[in-house]
């Protein structure tokens, strides 16, 4: 068949398919936005199946738009493959293991550092000594966490870490915000897995976590303002992380260890930033829900004999469930 007048040629179209005037080529590299299109650059090419082309006489006012029956539509919509775009199932698997190779990281921070204060870090299995490593993270900074030699666990228990991470995962999926933002609070709550751990098990918060949990929360937050958000939002954020440092750091001073740990104090500094990023108020309903969630565990604790007045609950896992909470709340 020949070529009409107006024809572009912008894609090679074979010359079984007729042709198809200049205002029926859609932009080059654009997807179908609509059954409709789809039948447009069915006709038009590039031809993704062939089967389902259907070859519309040229008609007046561009009936032959009309003559494409819904049901030809779907069938095209059914077999459409975007030979780019990965299908979700693929995108879900590849999301998955890209999660599952933070496992052994944060397992080895756990490991490393639940040792008593004053207790060099610790580098090997408690039962049978051999090392343990991301050189050979497996099994033992796997989810069973078991030495490989002696089959003792090592580090945090069985399956917490892996828990904690799918809670982290969709708070950070639950909280709104560009992805700057986002990438600020994927890096704390990273931190801050092993953080609880630690201080569920050992009652510290150590210095080779809070403060790259607090620099990195800091950074990028200021990334963010880079990438378009406000200045005065990082200024609030900063203040408020100092704000919230240094006064519970001043409990420190004054109470001693009635008060809260340096590590508490070191935590807050990206805690606030994190909260005073959103704003003052949600700073306040941070400190809120903290100071309520520990007091309501500790009420729970002490009626179930589990704890003694005089027990010292570690207060790092409050901080961060406080903040998760207020973030999913006002972010
Ligand atoms: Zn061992």
């Amino acid at each position: 068949m020949d070529d009409v007048q107006g024809v572009r040629p912008v894609s090679p179209v074979p010359a079984d398919r007729g042709s198809v005037s200049a205002d029926r080529v859609g932009p080059v590299g654009e997807h179908p936005a609509s059954p409709e299109d789809m039948g447009r650059v069915e006709r038009a090419g590039p031809i993704r199946s062939p089967k389902v082309a259907v070859d519309v006489p040229e008609a007046p006012g561009g009936a032959g738009d009309a003559q494409v029956s819904t049901g030809d539509a779907d069938l095209i919509s059914d077999r459409y493959v975007d030979p780019v775009r990965p299908s979700r199932s693929v995108t879900a698997v590849r999301r998955l293991a890209g999660l599952l190779t933070v496992v052994p990281v944060l397992r080895l921070a756990v490991a490393r550092y639940a040792v008593p204060p004053g207790v060099a870090d610790r580098v090997g299995c408690d039962g049978c000594g051999v090392a343990v490593g991301l050189d050979r993270p497996l099994p033992a900074l796997g989810p069973t966490a078991r030495c490989p030699d002696c089959a003792g666990r090592v580090g945090a228990a069985p399956f917490l870490v892996e828990a904690l991470l799918v809670v982290a995962v969709a708070v950070l999926a639950l909280v709104d915000g560009p992805v700057a933002e986002r990438v600020a609070l994927a890096w704390w709550l990273g931190c801050a897995i092993p953080l609880v751990l630690v201080d569920l098990a050992v009652h510290r918060l150590p210095d080779r976590l809070t403060w790259p949990a607090a620099v990195g929360t800091w950074a990028l937050l200021g990334v963010a303002v880079a990438a378009g958000a406000g200045a005065g939002a990082w200024l609030r954020a900063v203040t408020a992380g100092v704000a919230l440092g240094l006064a519970f750091a001043t409990t420190t001073l004054l109470l001693g260890r009635r008060g809260f740990g340096l590590g508490d104090a070191k935590l807050a500094l990206g805690v606030g930033a994190l909260l005073g990023w959103q704003g003052w108020g949600a700073v306040v309903t941070g400190l809120v829900l903290t100071f309520l969630l520990s007091a309501l565990v500790g009420v729970v604790l002490l009626a179930s004999r589990r704890v003694g007045w005089s027990s010292h609950l570690p207060f790092g896992p409050f901080l961060v469930a406080g903040t998760c909470a207020t973030l999913l709340l006002t972010g």
